[in-house]
């Protein structure tokens, strides 16, 4: 063996160059360790799903030709650290090279190149031939102080890859269909069924457990529903395209008590572990709205394009620029723990409970679900983005650190001062009433400030404006709701801040 070729969990990419031809003097080196199974606590289907798609991808490596070393979770060597790890396989085979792709993660990257240098000839690393762009390539659209406008980004990306474009312009005329796609869900049309692959992961559980290893929230480990290998990536992707795209962006806002994934196409998972690009991704989709123009309108496919062009290529650009600052920041002060609902799903708001028992039992929630209810609750009842950050790391499929954190700290905690989001994702009750049917069944009036039944999302509302209030004094796009704080009567005002402060001594009791 010449050369050892590291393969991360999350690299599984079979188009890589890499794997273009066989060389026997390549071992390739994959490895289930604890260090990736307990950096922080996840779903179970998190860890199945990750080990599973791993060892599918070892069988399809074998099968090509490939010679590979595997640690399984059991075994002694998956509890070293990765470089020990490394270290072993190197000398064991007496390899003089170690060559790896570049981790889409800061943490492994570090630890990848600390180890790299260590060697008496450094190892090399090389694109994990997936993104669409660079890691620097955001840094180098917005140089210096330059705002990182995502709508910049993302009109550049489609001109730079010729997607929906009529010559120089947006096919249309517009690049943004975002005021069309805001409807909410009221039952029709009908949802089709969820995609599921069900396959049965009892033993792979066990062998998990029996490491040590543990997890969180539920897991039906007869029928694993996610994706674990190319194929059935590629079935998720030809569902989505063929049912769920002539729905996807009208109604990619809607929040629904009995539809837990409405027309969202759930291929996070496969695109973040690289089963699939997100180029195949995008051409899948625009060449079903080209085929079914009757069907699939612009709205629909633009709103698919951009998540994936847009806001996914953007985060990771983000990311990238501003690590590893970013993952300490706190612009706002906020400082509560978490509250025990985020585990069990208790809690008496409706919308809170539907979002947060969906997380536990599907480790998956859909985009306005994580933003608006989950997220919104967090950052106003000022929890510390430390903790909802490792909750959003540990529960949600897709969850990987490089587009969980902008998306958490960035996003939906505003962290980061704004760096991400030109204001913070706020809102009281109405929006969620507006965009559901959560508040008609809630015990709590969505209308009302104050009073024991009224919504609590309002209260926290003003108290969170009214506390962070000099945060946002020179923001533009603040200004209309300071105007309507500083409106409100101190007597009410007063006793909105009252009502607030018990829901965020102890949230559990709403
Ligand atoms: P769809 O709605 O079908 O969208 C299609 C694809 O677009 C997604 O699969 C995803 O790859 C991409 N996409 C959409 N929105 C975003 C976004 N904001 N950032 C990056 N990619 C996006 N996504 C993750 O992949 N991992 C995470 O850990 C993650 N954490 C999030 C945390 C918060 C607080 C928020 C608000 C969003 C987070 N997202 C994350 C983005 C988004 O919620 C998920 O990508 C999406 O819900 C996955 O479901 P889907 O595949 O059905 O998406
Ligand atoms: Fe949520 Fe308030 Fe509506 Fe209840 S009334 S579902 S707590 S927004």
């Amino acid at each position: 063996i010449r050369t050892v070729r590291l393969i991360l969990g999350d690299q599984l990419n079979i188009r890589h160059p890499w794997f273009a031809q066989v060389d026997d003097s390549v071992l390739y080196l994959m490895a289930e360790l604890h260090q990736e199974a307990r950096y922080v606590r996840h779903h179970w289907q998190k860890l199945l799903g990750f080990l599973l798609a791993m060892r599918q991808f070892a069988d399809t490596l074998r099968a090509a030709g490939h010679r590979l070393h595997y640690v399984r979770i059991g075994d002694a060597a998956s509890q070293l650290p990765l470089p020990e790890v490394l270290r072993q396989i190197l000398t064991e085979h007496g390899a003089a090279r170690f060559e790896y792709q570049q981790p889409d993660e800061y943490r492994l990257d570090q630890q990848l190149l600390l180890f790299s240098q260590s060697l008496p000839q450094p190892g090399e690393a090389c694109d994990s031939a997936h993104f669409y762009t660079r890691r620097d390539e955001l840094a180098a659209c917005f140089p210096g102080d330059t705002p990182l406008l995502m709508e910049r980004f993302y009109r550049r990306m489609r001109r730079t890859h010729g997607i929906l474009l009529d010559g120089a312009a947006p096919l249309g005329g517009r690049w943004n269909f975002d005021h069309d796609n805001r409807k909410k869900y009221k039952g029709t049309p009908p949802v089709p069924p969820a995609l599921s692959f069900a396959r049965d992961v009892s033993a792979l559980l066990a062998e998990i457990t029996t490491a040590g290893v543990s997890g969180f929230g539920q897991i039906d480990a007869t029928a694993f529903p996610w994706p674990a290998n190319r194929d059935e990536a590629l079935a998720q992707l030809a569902y989505f395209c063929q049912h769920l795209l002539p729905h996807f962006g009208e109604y990619q806002d809607a929040l629904h008590s009995e539809q837990a994934f409405l027309f969202h196409s759930r291929l996070s998972f496969a695109l973040n572990l690289k089963l699939i690009s997100p180029a195949e991704v995008i051409n899948a989709a625009v060449a079903q709205f080209q085929q079914q123009p009757a069907q699939i309108s612009l709205a629909q496919i633009e709103g698919f394009v951009r998540q994936i062009l847009g806001w996914r290529e953007y985060v990771r650009g983000v990311y990238w620029k501003a690590m590893p600052e970013y993952g300490q920041l706190n612009q706002l002060d906020n400082h509560h723990p978490l509250p025990q609902m985020f585990w069990t799903g208790h809690t008496r708001m409706r919308c809170l409970h539907l979002a947060l028992t969906q997380s536990l039992r599907h480790a998956y929630a859909h985009h306005i679900q994580r933003l608006m209810v989950i997220g919104n609750f967090a950052l106003l009842s000022q929890r510390h983005p430390d903790a909802v950050d490792a909750w959003y790391l540990g529960v949600y499929i897709d969850a990987i650190e490089w587009v969980e954190l902008p998306n958490t700290r960035g996003m939906s905690q505003y962290a980061d001062g704004g760096l991400l989001a030109s204001k913070p994702y706020v809102s009281s009750g109405s929006y969620i009433n507006k965009m559901s049917n959560y508040c008609a069944g809630c015990a709590y009036q969505v209308k009302a400030r104050t009073g024991h039944d009224a919504c609590p999302f309002n209260s926290l509302y003003w108290r969170f404006l009214d506390d962070k209030k000099a945060h946002f004094a020179g923001n533009p796009r603040m200004a209309m709701m300071l105007k309507l704080l500083a409106d409100l009567p101190a007597d009410e005002l007063s006793a909105i801040r009252a009502r607030a402060g018990e829901i965020m001594a102890d949230p559990d009791r709403f």
